[in-house]
């Protein structure tokens, strides 16, 4: 992550999340780095650009070459420099000296890095420090240093205080066993690498894996347990090359042969040791001691000392220089145990005693360095394990508010459910209180409860309101020739009628068995009685199949008064209209009769 913007781009939001995920998945870190990069030309933004070549030259480190890294950061460093960024410098240089010391000058390296340290803890936030104070860490572990190699391990691991996520716990994991094998303790290393490959299988994180892979094959070879870092060996010789296509993961071919010769088997080491060879000769110094000591063990092997001798001697000087000079004290003391072994099988006696007392007084170096380291080495572990007590609770307390988001959304729904339930029987409530279950039309209450209203509103706005009461005739002949179910089925059909050719302003009520009621807002009494006359015609018109029988020809009676007349009371209404339907069935019925 980098310093804030205002106003960030999308190139640039690439490139810090490229960066944030170098550790947790590096191919998609890769693949975002691409695309920023290629938004950030177009748009000549050098800050993306900065951070886009940081993240890659960062992944060049991991899965490329040294030189292509240098080369990148160096590309990046000087976007930084244009756009006045001095976090992503620092970290370039950081990661400059990163690559000088994968290069095999840890001296350089760490006179290159160390002068950053003040003017990094200013600039950079506390997840980026992280990667300064380890680079320094590297560099002590490269000359040998054990003591401030912890104590940097150490000191990153506090700054990054909570920003510890993305991966960062396993890279202490493979740094810290890295550092317990050069002081020789191989013990804490395996258990160190069982913790990182435990916490790595979340990340995506092939080179992170392959590095706990090797460290395993380190200390089980160093004590005596060879055989059983073949898997180890089969695995990281199983993996494919890095995705991106970026070249090399750092094979360690001539560890991984040391492995395999020491482990009893010869064919393997024997193409390992070729592997190993076809790197050439730019390869950091103790890379060549390895490469040696496993060239020798396979002569060995061959019995061939003569060999194993010719390719061992001229590194004589190399291994037995001291501390200062840089260089892994336990790969040194490995090779003059494999010189004496060497000189035992050739029947050198004397060189052999030489070469076992050489390696006799690095062991002391190594078990020197672990004692002044013992108290950092300690204090790191400590606190590693409290950096995983912390991740985990925050794991355990993400999916404890995982569970319990889920449990809420559930009882949500449930929720919503009984709500919606709870709704359609309250409609249902009121559908049913006040509506006819027969003839879907208003019941009786309703009109009870409207009729006052609509009466008060005709009268405010001095409107005439028509009311029609309609008495379907020789109704009960129906019920007696066709059955109730038919007389049901007339009922139901006559409040289609009356629903259907209703203005919407009318309220249409069934007033009781086979009497309805219709009240017309803003309609006098002569507009009324066209319109129930309409209806009558409707009525009469219609023929019906009852229980396979047609009937037509059906009438009814109908009273209609308005307010115009029966001014002065709602119930004044009623009974004039009522009075009407009576004179109309007694005149004969099928007919309409007004209140004049
Ligand atoms: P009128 O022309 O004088 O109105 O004769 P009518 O037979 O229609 O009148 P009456 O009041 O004598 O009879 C009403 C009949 O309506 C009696 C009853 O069986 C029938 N009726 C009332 N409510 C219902 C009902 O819900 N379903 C059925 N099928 N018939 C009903
Ligand atoms: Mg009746
Ligand atoms: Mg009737």
């Amino acid at each position: 992550m980098g310093s804030p913007r205002t106003s960030a781009s999308s190139a640039w939001r690439f490139a810090q999340r490229a960066w944030d995920l170098l550790h947790a998945d590096s191919a998609q870190s890769r693949e975002l780095a691409e695309r920023a990069l290629a938004e950030a030309e177009r748009r000549g933004d050098e800050a993306a650009l900065g951070w886009a070549r940081l993240a890659s030259g960062f992944h060049l480190l991991y899965y490329g070459t040294a030189a292509d890294a240098a080369e990148e950061l160096g590309r990046a460093e000087a976007h930084f420099a244009r756009c006045g960024d001095a976090a992503g410098r620092v970290l370039c240089q950081a990661g400059q000296a990163r690559a000088i010391c994968r290069q095999g000058d840890a001296p350089r390296a760490l006179a290159h890095v160390l002068p950053l340290r003040d003017e990094g803890l200013r600039a950079l936030r506390p997840d980026q420090r992280g990667v300064l104070l380890n680079t320094i860490a590297g560099c002590y572990s490269a000359l040998g240093e054990s003591a401030q190699a912890f104590a940097y391990m150490f000191e990153a691991l506090r700054d990054a205080g909570s920003h510890t996520g993305g991966g960062f716990d396993v890279v202490l994991h493979c740094n810290l066993s890295h550092e317990l094998l050069q002081i020789g303790d191989y013990e804490h290393a395996l258990l160190h690498v069982s913790q990182g490959l435990a916490r790595g299988q979340a990340l995506k994180n092939p080179r992170l894996t392959s590095v706990l892979w090797i460290n395993r094959v380190i200390a089980l070879t160093e004590l005596g347990r060879a055989a059983e870092s073949l898997p180890d060996i089969a695995a990281l010789l199983a993996l494919p090359p890095d995705p991106s296509g970026r070249g090399r993961m750092a094979p360690h071919h001539e560890t991984l042969a040391i492995a395999a010769l020491r482990a009893g088997q010869p064919t393997m080491g024997r193409e390992l040791v070729a592997r190993a060879w076809a790197l050439g000769d730019s390869v950091p110094p103790d890379e060549r001691l390895e490469r040696a000591c496993a060239t020798a063990l396979l002569a060995l092997a061959d019995q061939r000392p003569a060999d194993a001798l010719q390719g061992l001697v001229p590194m004589m000087s190399e291994a037995a220089n001291d501390l200062g000079a840089g260089g892994s004290v336990r790969v040194r003391a490995q090779y003059f145990g494999v010189l004496s072994e060497a000189q035992e099988a050739a029947g050198h006696v004397t060189d052999a005693l030489q070469a076992l007392r050489q390696q006799q007084r690095l062991q002391r170096l190594q078990s020197q360095l672990a004692s002044r380291a013992r108290y950092q080495a300690a204090a790191l572990q400590s606190e590693v394990i409290r950096l995983q007590q912390r991740l985990d609770r925050h794991d355990a307390h993400r999916r404890r508010l995982e569970a319990a988001r889920e449990e809420l959304a559930t009882a949500n729904t449930e929720l919503r459910h009984q709500v919606a339930q709870v709704k359609a029987l309250q409609q249902a409530l009121v559908e049913q209180a006040t509506h006819d279950p027969l003839t879907g039309l208003f019941n009786r209450r309703h009109l009870n409860d409207a009729l006052p209203t609509l009466f008060a509103l005709a009268a405010r706005d001095a409107q005439p309101m028509a009311l029609a009461i309609i008495d379907l005739d020789h109704f009960k002949r129906i019920n007696d020739e066709y059955g109730h179910i038919a007389g049901d089925q007339l009922l139901a059909a006559f409040g289609e009628l009356l629903s259907g050719h209703c203005r919407r302003s009318d309220v249409a009520c069934r007033y009781g068995g086979e009497e309805f009621c219709l009240l017309m807002p803003r309609t006098d009494a002569a507009g009324a009685r066209r319109k129930v006359q309409s209806l009558l015609r409707r009525w009469r018109a219609q023929a019906f199949d009852l229980g396979g029988l047609r009937v037509d020809g059906l009438s009814f009676s109908a009273g209609v008064a308005d307010t115009l007349l029966a001014a002065h009371s709602p119930d004044a209404l009623l009974k004039a209209a009522d009075d009407r339907l009576l004179a109309a069935k007694r005149e004969g019925r099928n007919r309409v009769g007004v209140a004049a």
